[in-house]
């Protein structure tokens, strides 16, 4: 199968499983996650009509900006400080804000090159020591904090369920990071929306889109395995 082929498989797959759980499929934004990949399997999805890419690397995510400035690029990997200059402004929207020490640092690079940077504040629902993500309970207290940064815009919450998690699992985890953005809307912070709610992948996309998903990350059944060396 092409790439082209199974773009139009998973957006069928979003659309079905959207309309099984009464959601709106327009509401439902496929992220297509190339990591790994070269530019010429994301020109392939490209030629497929697919606008939206993920990459987890941030110097990855500059060359391939690099190559295509025109479509949209989100960082859904783990973001270190020394990194943010690569992605901020380049980076449509950031998944994985996860401290107030980054947030700083966003902010910083944010002001210095004139733009306003969309983020999602990563969640640990699951508990992982191996995970990045704030804790459920420091949740609160870094979207005040974000609230006060002129220069970002949070607009909702990212995670990963663990593998290996039977599907009443996954809606456990997903159902989870929800009723977490409910917490947070209803303090009514400035600059804070919680519109947006990344999370599921491959194998877990139908429980997440289930459980509210707004943004599904999906590069296995795209691009095929990657290969690392
Ligand atoms: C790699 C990755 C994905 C895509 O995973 P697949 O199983 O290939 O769909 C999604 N989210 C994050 C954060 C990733 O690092």
């Amino acid at each position: 199968m092409s790439i082209g082929e199974n773009i139009k498989n998973v957006r069928n797959n979003i659309d079905i499983c959207a309309e099984r759980t009464g959601r709106k499929k327009s509401d439902i934004t496929l992220i297509a996650v190339s990591k790994t990949k070269p530019v010429s399997c994301i020109e392939e999805a490209m030629k497929a009509g697919q606008t939206i890419f993920g990459e987890n690397k941030p110097q990855e995510l500059k060359q391939k900006y690099e190559a295509h400035p025109e479509v949209s690029w989100h960082l859904i990997g783990h973001l270190q400080r020394n990194k943010v200059k690569d992605v901020v402004g380049r980076a449509e929207l950031i998944h994985s804000l996860d401290s107030v020490h980054l947030a700083d640092e966003i902010e910083k690079c944010a002001k210095k090159a004139d733009v306003i940077q969309k983020v999602l504040v990563q969640v640990n629902v699951t508990g992982e020591d191996s995970k990045f993500g704030v804790s459920p309970n420091e949740l609160l207290s870094l979207c005040e904090y974000i609230s006060t940064l002129s220069h970002l815009r949070l607009l909702g919450l990212m995670t990963i369920s663990q593998k290996g998690m039977s599907n009443e699992e996954n809606k456990a985890v997903f159902s989870t990071l929800k009723r977490l953005a409910e917490e947070i809307e209803s303090k009514n912070l400035n600059n804070v929306s919680m519109k947006e709610l990344s999370m599921g992948m491959t194998h877990d996309m139908e429980d997440a889109i289930e459980c509210g998903a707004t943004m599904v990350r999906v590069g296995t059944a795209i691009f095929g395995e990657r290969v690392y060396n």
